[in-house]
């Protein structure tokens, strides 16, 4: 892995740390609706595709923005205005759909579960059974609040037992965490440029079921945020509807060829995994202690409780890090105090070594 040293690691996905191939990519101009990058943009399209195994099913939809637009835009479009959505909930991203669906003015329940505890698909079998008005179920895959990993392929042969349409935010675990759209019936899935796959922040993607889309004509009540819209400019003219972030773009485009060359989801995962495992044994080293359970946690962020210590403080703990080149996160729970360090980015064990003998140092500091 290429990076260049005067780079400060971030470990907060994201945006994260790039490789440095990824970043070079963006040093040009092109104009938009050239041939080289309505190339460009095919190529990105089949390549979030092949991610998931979803070349035969689902089509994929790139739109400017962060990751909630994305998220946004699918709501939008996926539910017509009578359709109601339920959004199984165990953290932030998931009480975000909540508010998104409402502020859309569409029908809109949830099913909550402590922010410790992964989603329960015998819940959800029993409220889909007494409930015949859902028709969509919104899910999040790894949940980055606190790095919990939510049951996929369980809630998904729920949701497809029970007809109804299911919608994955995999923002962090997309091109990482399985997710195999050739055998897991998902109407669409939704991630972004800057998590998993590496890329720098700008876009945000949907992988949505030919059908589906193509039914969703006329349901976004927003000109931005229709993703039905934003396919038919792809699939007419191979252009993007409105100004592309080019360099985001090509970008990504690099950032794919590079996990491809990796070896894939499979090999990132391992590389990730292997970063989590570096990280918490260091940490626990050092007398801290995650939040979740080893069975709920995914190698994509730890949150660890504060140090048990009367001279730890976070903001303290985050400035002595930075000084030291690391950008580590706060916590983003809402009822225990925590903090939160990434394990995804161009980034492997070496660099979570130096991570460990700095934050030992900055220990240090904040107990002179
Ligand atoms: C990052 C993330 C999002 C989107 O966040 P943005 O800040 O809008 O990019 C949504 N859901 C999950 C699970 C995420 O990790």
């Amino acid at each position: 892995m290429t990076r260049s040293p005067e780079d400060p690691i971030l470990l907060t996905p994201g945006p994260l740390t790039t490789a440095i191939e990824t970043r070079r990519a963006m040093l040009r101009d092109w104009g938009s609706r050239d041939r080289a990058f309505i190339a460009m943009t095919a190529e990105l399209r089949q390549r979030l595709l092949d991610v998931a195994h979803g070349g035969t099913s689902h089509v994929a939809i790139p739109l400017q923005g962060s990751g909630t637009f994305i998220v946004e835009a699918a709501i939008a479009t996926l539910l017509r205005p009578a359709d109601k959505l339920l959004v199984l909930v165990n953290g932030a991203y998931g009480e975000r759909m909540v508010e998104i669906a409402r502020r859309l003015g569409r029908s809109v329940e949830a099913l909550r579960w402590p922010e410790d505890r992964p989603v329960d698909p015998a819940k959800l079998d029993r409220a889909l059974a007494a409930d015949p008005k859902i028709t969509h179920i919104a899910l999040v895959h790894c949940e980055t609040t606190s790095g919990l990993l939510n049951p996929l392929e369980p809630v998904a042969e729920v949701v497809a037992d029970h007809g109804r349409a299911l919608i994955l935010d995999a923002m962090s675990s997309f091109g990482v965490l399985p997710i195999d759209l050739s055998t897991t019936k998902v109407a669409a899935v939704l991630a972004s440029s800057n998590k998993g796959l590496e890329g720098v922040p700008g876009l945000g993607f949907a992988l949505v079921e030919r059908a589906t889309i193509v039914a969703a004509k006329g349901n976004s009540p927003s000109l931005s945020f229709d993703l039905h819209d934003q396919w038919r400019g792809f699939e007419g003219n191979g252009q993007w509807r409105f100004t592309p972030p080019v360099q985001v773009v090509a970008a990504l485009v690099e950032a794919l060829r590079l996990l491809e060359a990796e070896g894939g989801a499979p090999a990132r995962l391992r590389r990730y995994q292997d970063n989590f495992d570096t990280l918490a044994e260091g940490m626990a080293r050092l007398g801290f202690h995650l939040f979740l359970d080893p069975e709920e946690q995914a190698p994509i962020i730890a949150t660890f409780h504060p140090l048990d210590d009367p001279h730890f403080a976070f903001d303290r703990f985050y400035t002595a890090l930075a000084a030291r080149g690391f950008l580590i996160y706060p916590g983003k729970l809402t009822k225990a105090e925590s903090f939160r360090i990434g394990c995804i980015g161009a980034l492997g064990r070496a660099d979570f070594e130096a991570l460990l003998v700095a934050v030992e140092e900055a220990l240090g500091e904040l107990r002179r």
